[in-house]
């Protein structure tokens, strides 16, 4: 951040601020405070915004405007896309099943862990009827699992979504903070990762912080670790955050300085530990919006959920849309193993297995998540993932374990005739497809007769 100072340039327009600095990874510490009100300024943040995204490869969901009219996509429309997108992501998860080395990856959504067999439920909900399976075992892995994970992140982000917003409602401003480190392609991914928790680590402990905790008025933070591969770099991994603090832009980039001098100090070499470095001027940076402004808050949601959104892409866009010699998603790298199980790919994927898991994505200073309206006990990523739809009212058929087996590599197929035909549609349709079906025990008992209502 020494080069900061150059690179600073300061606009002033409208009545709030917006400061950020572009070029996390190559560049230094360029800020630009803006007053978000007035259209040129929006405009000037749209095309910052969308030059940044595209560049990252992290964009937002398409702006749903043409030609200047807005298009609403009517709910039949989006019940086929959400479908597409459920149809893709077990699909990608099939198609990574081979390649997994655990257990519960290989088994979820696939091993039946209830001895009655698989529950097909069947639920209204506000956004139509919605249909899903009860008695399936779930792996709850973040990092792994493409349909645990888009799960565990749309959860993630709603959370993350509560937080920042009363945050900024109790008159806090937000830092997103990111901490990058130097690396080579000869750096194990776990060697770069622990880095990079070391010097988190000192980023938010000691006399240090809990001094800049008390000038800026910070309430906590939320961190979200990213990680991407390229083949001349190997791992990146680095830190996104988002620091609550009272003050003036100035004094975000004050922050950021301070938390940047820990990072690197926190990086060094200890014992059993290899040292790493981050530049001054590359390695971090920091933009900043006010607390009265929602505006920028999409930016922070994608930023540190950087999965979030971009899993979603990646499970719908498909293979070989990044070139081979660029920075890739770990999911990314999974969609071009499934697609050509190429030994390089697999070798990054094996790294990427053994050493993620037991990582966590996202982490809370302590009593940050309760101060600002979540409950302080925080739901695993194991529950969120083996969730259910509805109730055991909601269950209308059980499929017995071997007539599950048989359904069971397509099983976005039946849950999409379950949400389009209804109940009488899908059992016709199980019936046609040669799978036996039994009575779910409540909705027999209560309509005493089976059939009839769908
Ligand atoms: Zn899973």
């Amino acid at each position: 951040m020494q080069s900061s100072a150059q690179n600073h340039y300061i606009q002033e327009h409208g009545h709030s601020r917006s400061v950020w600095s572009k070029g996390s990874l190559l560049g230094g510490v360029s800020v630009a405070a803006g007053r978000g009100g007035d259209a040129a300024s929006l405009r000037a943040r749209a095309r910052t915004e969308s030059a940044r995204s595209s560049d990252e490869g992290t964009a937002a969901e398409p702006p749903l405007v043409n030609r200047g009219q807005l298009f609403t996509p009517t709910l039949n429309e989006q019940r086929q896309e959400r479908q597409q997108r459920r149809a893709e992501k077990i699909r990608f998860r099939q198609g990574l099943r081979r390649f997994a080395k655990r257990k519960s990856v290989q088994l979820c959504g696939s091993r039946v862990c209830s001895s009655s067999g698989v529950g097909v439920r069947v639920a209204e909900t506000d956004s139509g009827r919605r249909a899903g399976f009860a008695g399936l075992s779930t792996c709850g892995n973040l990092w792994l699992c493409p349909v645990c994970s888009a799960k565990i992140s749309a959860r993630r982000a709603e959370e993350l979504g509560t937080v920042l917003k009363n945050a900024r409602t109790a008159g806090y401003d937000l830092a997103l903070v990111t901490l990058t480190v130097r690396h080579t392609a000869e750096d194990s991914l776990r060697e770069v990762w622990a880095a990079v928790s070391r010097g988190w680590h000192r980023v938010t402990s000691g006399k240090p912080w809990l001094t800049d905790k008390e000038r800026f008025e910070i309430p906590g933070w939320v961190k979200a670790v990213e990680v991407t591969h390229s083949p001349r770099h190997g791992w990146h991994v680095h830190v996104h955050s988002v620091v609550a603090y009272r003050g003036s832009p100035g004094d975000a980039t004050a922050l950021g300085q301070r938390m940047f001098e820990r990072w690197q100090s926190g990086l060094k070499a200890t014992k059993g530990h290899k040292g790493f470095t981050a530049l001054p001027g590359y390695g971090v940076d920091v933009q900043v919006a006010d607390g009265r402004s929602l505006g920028n808050l999409g930016m922070y949601l994608s930023k540190l959920g950087a999965d979030l959104g971009g899993l979603s892409r990646e499970v719908t866009q498909g293979t070989h849309k990044v070139a081979r010699s660029k920075n890739r998603t770990p999911f990314q790298i999974g969609r071009d193993l499934v697609a050509s199980a190429e030994k390089h790919d697999r070798k990054i994927w094996d790294e990427w297995q053994e050493a993620a898991p037991g990582h966590r994505q996202m982490s809370w200073a302590k009593g940050f998540r309760e101060r600002f309206g979540l409950d302080a006990e925080e739901v695993s990523d194991e529950q969120i993932a083996a969730e259910e739809l509805g109730t055991d009212d909601d269950t209308v058929c059980v499929l017995p374990s071997p007539e599950w087996k048989k359904i069971k590599h397509r099983s976005w197929e039946l849950l999409n005739i379950a949400e389009n035909h209804g109940v009488d549609g899908l059992l016709r349709w199980l019936t046609r497809q040669g799978v036996g079906w039994e009575p779910a025990p409540l909705r027999e008992r209560r309509q005493g007769a089976y059939g009839g209502s769908s």
